[in-house]
């Protein structure tokens, strides 16, 4: 009696542990086919759309970047210097 209750209750968690272990594999070998994937350009900041710094050259990504409306254009800057800088040429 004693012996069936155990494995009615060790046998589910072995194959719950198994299961979990199975998907824990799976989602690794999914994780490192995605960072194997070749990216599109090198970026210095990770993520979205990369536009270049008229003032010093950096491309910053869209998010990460401050901007500032010039002639109607959105122009993206690495820092606010940088955009104070673009303003006084
Ligand atoms: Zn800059």
């Amino acid at each position: 009696m004693i012996r069936f209750l155990i494995l009615r209750i060790v046998f589910p968690l072995l194959v719950l542990w198994f299961i979990r272990a199975l998907l824990k594999t799976l989602f690794a070998g999914f994780q490192s086919s995605v960072t194997q994937a070749p990216k599109a350009p090198p970026a210095p900041h990770a993520g979205g759309e990369l536009k270049k710094d008229p003032v010093c050259g950096t491309y910053v990504s869209v998010e990460a970047s401050v901007t500032k409306k010039v002639n109607g254009e959105v122009v993206h800057f690495c820092s606010p210097a940088c955009r104070d800088k673009f303003r006084a040429a």
